[in-house]
C-alpha cells in the first residue's frame, strides 16, 4: 500500500548573535527576526520572540525579562533557544517543526560541546542535522568562487563576532574570530556618551545611533550629520538630550574598527603565499550587519592595501549560503563542517 504524504522541505538556519533566518528550500528566506525572547521571570513563560520581543529591551518591568539566547554565535541560554527557535519554526515553516533535512551555520571557533548543543537545538527531531562554518556560508552567499583552488577571503561582521576567513576548496584555510562586531561598536558608543556628556543612554537609543549616522569613514557620511539621543545625566539623575554628530560617532566607533582590522591583518600574515597573492588579486569581501556601516570598505581597504567589497545583501549572506549549499547539495556537501568521507 502507498501512502502519499507531503514531505517537506530541506532547511537552512542561521542562529545568529544578532538575527536569526531560515530558508526554507524551494521558497527562499521565510523568516527574518531578531534572536531576542521575553519571558515572564517568575513563571518562565514565553511572552514574545523575535521583532516583538526586541522592542521590549530596555524596558521592561521587573516581571519581564529579554534574553539574547545566543551570545557570540553559541547558544548561552539553552530553554530560551529552544522556545525561540520552535516558534520561529513553525511561524517560517508553515506550522511544521521539523524538516527531513537541516542545515545550521555555525561559527569556525565553535568547541565540540557548543557544536552538540547547536546540533540539539538544530533542532526538534530532523533526521538529518548539519553543520556548516558560517563564514563557508557567508562566502558561498556572497557569490565567492570556494569550492575551487582560489583563496576567497570573507569578513563576516555580525552582532557578536568577527569571523575572518580565506577559503580555498570549501574549507578555510586561514580563519579567525573575534569577539568584537556590531554589540561592542553599538557598546562603544554607550561608552563615549557618557563620558563625553555624562549621558547614559539605553542599547536600543545606541543602536539607532549607529545605524542612523554611524560612518567608518571620512568619505562615507557628511561629518555635520546629526541626531538628537535621550538618556539620563548622571549627575542630576534626570532625562536630558543631547545632539551628537557623525564625526563623534565615528571616533566613538573607532576602537572596535581597529580591532577588526588588527584580526583581518593577523589573518593575512597566516595565509600560505599562494593563497596570499589570490587574496592581494581578488580583494576582501564583508557580510553581516556590521558591512553595512558606511564608510567600512574604505577603512579595511585603507589599512590592508586591499580592494574591499561589501556583499549584495550582507544580512543575507550566510542563510542565503545555506540555500545554495541545500539547493545543490552534491556540488556543495563537502563543504560542510561535519562532512566525513
Ligand atoms: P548575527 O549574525 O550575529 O546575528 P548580523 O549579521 O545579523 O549578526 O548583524 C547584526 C549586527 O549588525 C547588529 O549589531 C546590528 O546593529 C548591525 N547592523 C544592522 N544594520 C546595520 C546598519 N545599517 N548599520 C550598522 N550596523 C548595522
Ligand atoms: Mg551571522
Amino acid at each position: 500500500m502507498f501512502r502519499f504524504f507531503r514531505q517537506s522541505p530541506p532547511i537552512g538556519i542561521d542562529l545568529g548573535t544578532a538575527n536569526t533566518l531560515i530558508y526554507v528550500s524551494g521558497k527562499g528566506v521565510v523568516l527574518d527576526e531578531p534572536s531576542v525572547v521575553a519571558v515572564n521571570k517568575k513563571s518562565g513563560t514565553l511572552l514574545e520572540v523575535g521583532e516583538n520581543a526586541k522592542r521590549m529591551i530596555g524596558k521592561t518591568p521587573d516581571t519581564i525579562e529579554t534574553v539574547r539566547p545566543v551570545r557570540d554565535g553559541v547558544i548561552a541560554h539553552k530553554a530560551a533557544t529552544d522556545l525561540m527557535m520552535q516558534t520561529f519554526m513553525a511561524r517560517g515553516n508553515s506550522g511544521r517543526q521539523t524538516a527531513p533535512r537541516m542545515l545550521v551555520g555555525v561559527p569556525c571557533s565553535i568547541t565540540d560541546v557548543e557544536r552538540h548543543a547547536v546540533r540539539e537545538a538544530g533542532i526538534i527531531a530532523s533526521k538529518e542535522v548539519h553543520l556548516i562554518d558560517e563564514t563557508v556560508a557567508a562566502a558561498i552567499g556572497a557569490g565567492l568562487p570556494i569550492t575551487e583552488p582560489v583563496g576567497s577571503m570573507i569578513v563576516d561582521i555580525g552582532g557578536g563576532t568577527t569571523d575572518v576567513a580565506i577559503l580555498s576548496l570549501g574549507s578555510p584555510v586561514a580563519s579567525e574570530s573575534v569577539r568584537v562586531a556590531g554589540d561592542e561598536i553599538t557598546e562603544s558608543i554607550i561608552r563615549y556618551m557618557k563620558r563625553k556628556y555624562g549621558l547614559v543612554i539605553g542599547e536600543s537609543t545606541a543602536e539607532l545611533v549607529k545605524v542612523k549616522i554611524g560612518s567608518a569613514h571620512a568619505k562615507a557620511l557628511n561629518d555635520d550629520a546629526h541626531l538628537d539621543v535621550s538618556g539620563y545625566n548622571t549627575s542630576t539623575g534626570l532625562p536630558e538630550s543631547i545632539t551628537v554628530t557623525a564625526l563623534e560617532v565615528r571616533e566613538a566607533i573607532h576602537e572596535p574598527l581597529q580591532t577588526i582590522i588588527d584580526t583581518i591583518k593577523r589573518v593575512l600574515d597566516i595565509v600560505p603565499p599562494e593563497l596570499a597573492s589570490d587574496v592581494h588579486a581578488r580583494g576582501i569581501v564583508l557580510a553581516g550587519g556590521g558591512a553595512l556601516i558606511p564608510g567600512i570598505s574604505e577603512l579595511i581597504a585603507e589599512a590592508t592595501g586591499l580592494f574591499t567589497v561589501v556583499a549584495d545583501d550582507p544580512l543575507h549572506c550566510v542563510v542565503n549560503g545555506c540555500g545554495e549549499v541545500l539547493e545543490h547539495w552534491n556540488e556543495f556537501k563537502h563543504c560542510l563542517a561535519d562532512f566525513e568521507g
